[in-house]
C-alpha cells in the first residue's frame, strides 16, 4: 500500500499510539524513511519497520534543529532516490504544522505526496477534559487559533476582537507561559471573567494534566508542562464543574456561585 518515491504527510495524533489512524500505523511499518517532529513520542516511533531510517528533524524551545528548507531538501532527496517517505508530524499535519510550505516544496520538484490526517491536539484536549466544543446550547462556533502566528514578516498576536465571542469555543494552540497577558487580551476583547477556561497539558499521554479555572482566574493556575492547549468558552461549563468536583469539592461551591450568576 506504500508507493516508492512518494512523500506521505502523516499526522501522528496527540501522543497515544492507540490514537494513530490505521493508515498511519501501516505506513510507519512500511516506510523506508521517517522524518519526524520532536512532539512525536518514542512509543509511536517504535512502530517503525526494522529497516526504516528514522530521523528527528524537529526543533523545540528554540533549540537548533533542521531548518524548514533542510527538511524540504531531505524529503525531496529521499523521494528522488526512490524511497518511500513518511513525514510525521504531531497531531494533524494541516494544523499549525507548516504543511502548505512542504507541499509547495514537493510540488516544485514534481514529487508525489498525500496527506494522512491525524487527531489534532485541540480535539484530544477536549476529550481529556470531557467537553463538547460545539455543545449547541452554548457554542455556535469553534475558533482554532495560535497565540503566535507569522502572517506577515514578524510573529504577532491575534486580534481577538471579533474572535473572542461568548458563542465561540476558543482552542488556543501555543498559549505560551504568559497566561496573564492572554487573559488581559481576552477580557479587553469583551469576554466576561466568569467564562470557563481549561489548560490541558500533554493531552492523550500518560502524564496528561488538566487545570480548570475561569478566564478571570486564569493566571492563578500553576505553570504546567508544555505542550499545552488553552480552551475557553461556555461549552466547557459542565466539564469544568465536573473536574472541579473531582479535584477540589470546596472549589465547586465557589464555581457554582460564579457560573450561576450568568
Ligand atoms: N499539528 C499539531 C499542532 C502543532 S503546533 C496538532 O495538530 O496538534 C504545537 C502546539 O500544539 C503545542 O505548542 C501545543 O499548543 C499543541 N499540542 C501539541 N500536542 C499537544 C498535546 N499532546 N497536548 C496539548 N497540546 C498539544
Amino acid at each position: 500500500m506504500i508507493e516508492a518515491g512518494k512523500v506521505y504527510l502523516v499526522g501522528a495524533g496527540p501522543g497515544d499510539p492507540d490514537l494513530l489512524t490505521v493508515k498511519a500505523h501501516k505506513l510507519l511499518a512500511l516506510a523506508d524513511v521517517i522524518l519526524h517532529d520532536d512532539l512525536v513520542p518514542a512509543a509511536i516511533l517504535a512502530l517503525a519497520g526494522p529497516r526504516a531510517d528514522v530521523v528527528n528533524v524537529g526543533k523545540r524551545c528554540g533549540a537548533k534543529g533542521a531548518t524548514q528548507s533542510e527538511i524540504n531538501t531531505q524529503m525531496i532527496a529521499a523521494a528522488q532516490a526512490g524511497l518511500s517517505v513518511v513525514r510525521l508530524k504531531g497531531g494533524d499535519p494541516a494544523i499549525f504544522g507548516r504543511l502548505a510550505e512542504e507541499i509547495n516544496a514537493l510540488e516544485s520538484e514534481n514529487i508525489l505526496w498525500e496527506i494522512v490526517p491525524g487527531i489534532t491536539a485541540g480535539l484530544a484536549a477536549a476529550a481529556s477534559l470531557g467537553a463538547s466544543l460545539t455543545d449547541r446550547r452554548k457554542a455556535a462556533r469553534v475558533v482554532i487559533i495560535t497565540n503566535h502566528h507569522a502572517a506577515g514578516t514578524a510573529p504577532t498576536h491575534p486580534d481577538w476582537q471579533g474572535l473572542a465571542r461568548e458563542d465561540a469555543t476558543l482552542v488556543i494552540y501555543m498559549p505560551g507561559r504568559d497566561l496573564e497577558n492572554l487573559r488581559e487580551q481576552l477580557l479587553a476583547a469583551g469576554l466576561p471573567p466568569e467564562i470557563p477556561a481549561a489548560v490541558v497539558s500533554r493531552a492523550a499521554s500518560p502524564d496528561q494534566a488538566v487545570q480548570c479555572a475561569t478566564l478571570g482566574d486564569l493566571s492563578s493556575l500553576p505553570r504546567i508542562p508544555a505542550p499545552s492547549i488553552l480552551l475557553v468558552g461556555w461549552s466547557l461549563d459542565s466539564a469544568v464543574r465536573r473536574a472541579l468536583a473531582a479535584n477540589a469539592p470546596a472549589l465547586l461551591a465557589e464555581a457554582d456561585l460564579i457560573l450561576s450568576t450568568r
